[in-house]
């Protein structure tokens, strides 16, 4: 089958490789329809996160239709069109009880690595490096699911790959990154980063109740679609002081929650921006962190930071003191997705929410090196890229096959 291959820092190649097999009881083997390259699959393009090897198969974010069923599997059968969540889960352990999914104790192989340096252990990621269990993704034709019976969630007829796809990751991260808010009726949201998961973020703000969505970012394009999709202010972080601007936009206060949708790799302004890229260059330093501290200056106190962006490892210059003298409340970590599934399903389903707005370029799976590099650079207004995975005509969605015949 053909898959996109990690070769090393920004080389990523579509190879052929062999096809995957059923190696567990709960195992389906899933046909890949459609996938999508993440903002943290940009991590693993830019050498951020260690532990990656070449040939590794990349990518957590994909839908298709299941080919074939261990002999344990009891909810699918041949010829489902599932959603697979990004976290693989077993929904046996003390934390998948606890629906805390992503922090599954028994699907991480490797889990000695990540207690040496977190002090635990998170669930196996898909494509995600040997850190997170050295999965094999799913930006290939095929891919291996595991625990199928706990993860996956069928595909109700008549909803196209597109809408769903989002489901695997980027939504029901912003969705929790919205919930980790408390929102009250009448509360003001402020998010970092109007990327994919920024977006959603508002969205799902928006409807858990808050009255009123702050996009920042620096990109207009990105700050226009917050703006045209997700009614919110916006703020360019290069125009303004972001935190000032915050406090005259709500009477003196502050947001009463903050989201980091942007992670360890903060493009940071100014004397602090440049000290991290300098630190992070020279290694003394992992993460980039200027988001994080722009939402601890900003938010009103007592209120909550939210934090879904990314971080790999040790953040410097952490206002601790701020955090304290405020009150305030942090939360993050990876989505559960399984825990928000059936609930965002239905709201795609009801067309209350359709979160494919975020899509601005497909293509193929054949095409995946020039779509990192497009969405690293961000060319060309990229906010969200999806690739069919299958090159046979057959295999796409059927409204956009090419008519027989001619
Ligand atoms: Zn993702
Ligand atoms: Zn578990």
């Amino acid at each position: 089958m053909r898959a996109v291959c990690w070769h090393g820092k920004h080389d990523v190649r579509v190879d052929t490789v062999p096809d995957p097999q059923i190696v567990s009881r709960g195992d389906v083997i899933v046909k890949v329809a459609l996938t999508s390259i993440c903002g943290s699959d940009l991590h693993l393009y830019d050498g951020m996160i260690p532990a990656m090897k070449k040939g590794d198969i990349l990518g957590h974010e994909f839908v298709g239709e299941i080919v074939e069923a261990g002999p344990g599997v009891t909810r699918f059968r041949a010829g489902d069109r599932v959603i697979v969540p990004f976290p693989i889960s077993c929904g046996a352990c003390w934390y998948c009880k606890h629906e805390l999914w992503s922090l599954c104790d028994n699907t991480n192989p490797n889990s000695l690595m990540m207690e040496n340096i977190y002090g635990d252990t998170g669930a196996g990621i898909f494509g995600y490096s040997h850190l997170y269990g050295g999965y094999s993704g799913g930006q290939a034709e095929y891919v291996r699911v595991p625990f199928a019976d706990v993860g996956l969630e069928k595909i109700p007829d008549g909803i196209p790959y597109e809408q769903v796809v989002l489901l695997t990751d980027v939504f029901p991260t912003a969705y929790q990154a919205a919930t980790y808010c408390n929102i009250n009726p009448g509360d003001t949201v402020a998010v970092w980063g109007c990327g994919p998961i920024g977006l959603l973020a508002m969205k799902s703000a928006l409807h858990l109740g808050a009255e009123r969505v702050i996009g920042i970012d620096r990109f207009p394009e990105r700050l226009q679609m917050a703006h045209t999709h997700c009614r919110a202010d916006v703020l360019n972080y290069e125009e303004v002081d972001v935190a000032k601007e915050l406090q005259n936009m709500t009477g003196g206060r502050g947001p009463d929650s903050c989201i980091d949708a942007v992670g360890m790799e903060a493009a940071g302004t100014g004397i602090e921006g440049a000290y991290d890229s300098i630190k992070q260059t020279l290694r003394l330093e992992s993460d980039r962190s200027s988001a994080l501290r722009q939402l601890v200056k900003a938010c009103r106190k007592g209120g909550t930071l939210s934090i879904s962006g990314v971080y790999g490892g040790f953040v410097d210059k952490m206002p601790m003191g701020a955090i304290f003298a405020k009150g305030l409340t942090m939360r993050g970590g990876q989505a559960h997705v399984h825990k928000y599934l059936p609930h965002l399903v239905k709201l795609v389903q009801d067309r209350q929410i359709d979160p494919s707005f975020i899509i601005t370029h497909r293509m193929l799976l054949e095409d995946a090196p020039r779509g990192y590099r497009m969405f690293r650079d961000k060319e060309d207004s990229c906010i969200k890229i999806v690739m069919k995975a299958q090159a046979s005509a057959a295999a796409l969605p059927e409204a956009e096959a090419p008519a027989s015949g001619t």
